[in-house]
This record gives structure tokens, sequence and C-alpha cells, in this order.
């Protein structure tokens, strides 16, 4: 009876076996029902774009691989604290396991921006220490050349840096944020961000326009704030001042640029369109006398709100030779 047994198994087995090993040789692959199949699928495709980008980095000379380990060995760093790098970060457990500030930078700086930060019991001398720029570095030249660093953009490094803050976002929530702007600005744009998370001024995205392929109606549908593109002004031949990183866009989708074109109003990004009526009872406008506006002016920025014909209500900027 038990040989029975054995045999039955072996042979449900063996059918079992058959049947995975047999396949399609007409090329026909199943429909994706699957859905973790479905993310594998733009896993890949994922892999292929940054074929794509290591190829350009190449061509410059640059040495992505070992960026990548330092770029892994931080994340890994901050996975000690977390279970996994795709978590929210706490960062009164990061100081409890006695990291220093050094080391806390180290984690925050390659932690994907956009991400929550819980600040719960965290001093001020230390969160605070979250707002800073710097020199734009290798991994964020990979991400910028060949998208807002365009292949005619003759704007030195050196007269750019890479921000990096925190933002209460639209559900109340700490985030990290990135921004590129122009150097003469940085330092001015780091404390504008500092004072209006202070005042909890909600923002709902802030990363960098190449999370969208540099396409600057993708980033402000998507109502992501962002500073840096290396850009014409829309519908013009002139360079917008975004090009140096003088201007900075904020919550654009709900604060639209409104221009009149051959008798035709335009309005950017088109789903910012209900948001033209700036009567209506919005808390993401941005008003003249509001804590965002008096944040930029009083340094010296002029706001897009205030123009006489066309109206970019998102955007502030300092003239070249304003500072
Ligand atoms: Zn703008």
């Amino acid at each position: 009876m038990r040989q029975k047994v054995l045999y039955l198994i072996l042979a449900l087995f063996l059918i079992g076996s058959l049947a995975s090993s047999c396949k399609r040789e007409d090329g026909y692959q199943e429909p994706l029902n699957n859905p973790s199949e479905k993310q594998s699928v733009k896993e890949n495709q994922k892999n292929e774009n940054d074929v794509d980008r290591s190829e350009i980095v190449q061509a410059k000379d640059l040495d992505e691989s070992d960026l990548n380990k330092e770029e892994v060995k931080a994340v890994e760093k901050g996975s000690d604290f977390n279970d996994s790098a795709q978590d929210n970060l706490d960062l009164s457990e990061v100081l409890a396991k006695g990291a220093n500030i050094e080391e806390i930078h180290e984690i925050v700086r390659v932690y994907p921006s956009g991400k929550v930060l819980d600040l719960t019991g965290v001093e001020k001398s230390i969160w605070e220490t979250l707002f800073y720029a710097e020199e734009i570095a290798q991994d964020v030249k990979n991400r910028i050349v060949g998208k807002s660093y365009g292949e005619n953009c003759d704007v030195p490094f050196e007269d750019l840096r890479y921000i990096r803050v925190l933002y209460q976002g639209f559900d109340e929530l700490t985030h990290i944020g990135e921004m590129i702007v122009n150097t003469k600005i940085a330092e001015d744009v780091v404390s504008i961000f500092k004072e209006l998370f202070e005042q909890g001024y909600p923002i709902e995205k802030m990363v960098l326009v190449d999370e969208y392929d540099a396409d600057d109606n993708a980033s402000m549908a998507d109502n992501n704030s962002s500073a840096f593109n290396y850009r014409n002004i829309d519908g013009s031949d002139n360079l917008s001042l975004h090009s140096y990183g003088l201007a900075i866009d904020i919550n654009p989708k709900y604060n639209p640029y409104v221009k009149e074109r051959n008798g035709k109003t335009v309005v950017l990004p088109e789903n910012g369109l209900e948001y033209t009526d700036r009567n209506k009872d919005c808390p993401y406008y941005i008003k003249k006398g509001d804590i965002c506006y008096e944040a930029f002016i009083k340094r010296g920025f002029t706001w897009g709100g205030d123009w006489k014909k066309t109206k970019d209500y998102q955007h502030f900027e300092m003239k070249k030779e304003d500072k």
C-alpha cells in the first residue's frame, strides 16, 4: 500500500514537471495578469533606460559604477535603521541608535526625495541641518545630463547648486525635497524653504524635473515644484530664467501660467485650467501678501502673478543683474 502511494506521488510529480516545462514555440506570450509580473517588466524597461543614461555618462567620462556603490552603501546604512529603504525614515530612531550628524546626512542625502521623514522628538538644531545647498555632485550630474542639462546647456556646473530641504506635504507630513538653483540664490532659496516649512506651508511635491525627463508640462501637471531646466520660455526663442536656475515654480497645477496668444488664452499646465479663477477658496493658491509670496519678495524676487498681461502664478524669479 505504502509503495502504491509512493508511485502515485512520483507519477504526479512527473506530470507536474512535464506540464511546467512545456513551452509554446510560436513565440506567444500569455498576457500578464499578475501585477508582480507587470512590475518586473516595468523594471526591465527601467533598466533599459538606465543603460541609455550610463551611455551618456560614459560619453562624459563619468564613472557611475563607483558612485552607485556609494549610493548603495548609504542606502544600506539607512536600512539598518529601517526594515527597508522604501520605508519612511524615522529620524529619532536613527538618532537613538547613536548616529551623528554626518551619518544622518549620509543616510538622508541619498534617501529619495518625496519620502516622509518622521521628526517626532528631533530637535530643531538637528533637523534644520537637513536644509542645505551643495555643489552639483556626480550622482546629480548623472541624473540631469541629457535632460534638464541638455546638450546645448552652457551654464557651468559651478553656477548651479543642488539643494535639499524639508517641506510639509499636502498630507501634513514632513517630506524630503530637492531642487537645483543658481549658486547666487542658493542660500536664499534654502532659507525660503526653511521658513515655509516652519510655517507649515503646504507643498505637494519637490523632485528634479529630470524625473519627468525634463518635460516641464508633465512636471507642472503633476504639481511638482522645481527650478532649473535649460529651456526656452514657452512659445518663444528666448531662454527662460529657469535655464540659469534663477526662477522657481511652486505648486504649479494650482498656480498656472496664463497667457493670451493670438487672441486665445493658453493655460499651462492644462489641468490647471479651473485654477485660473483666482477667487476660488483654494489653500494652495499663491496670493499677494501670503507666506510664500512674502518669503520670496523680501529676498528680492519678483512674482509672475504681479505681471500685467501674462500671469504666472507659480513663478518667482531673480533677474540676473539683481543679484
Ligand atoms: Zn516658472
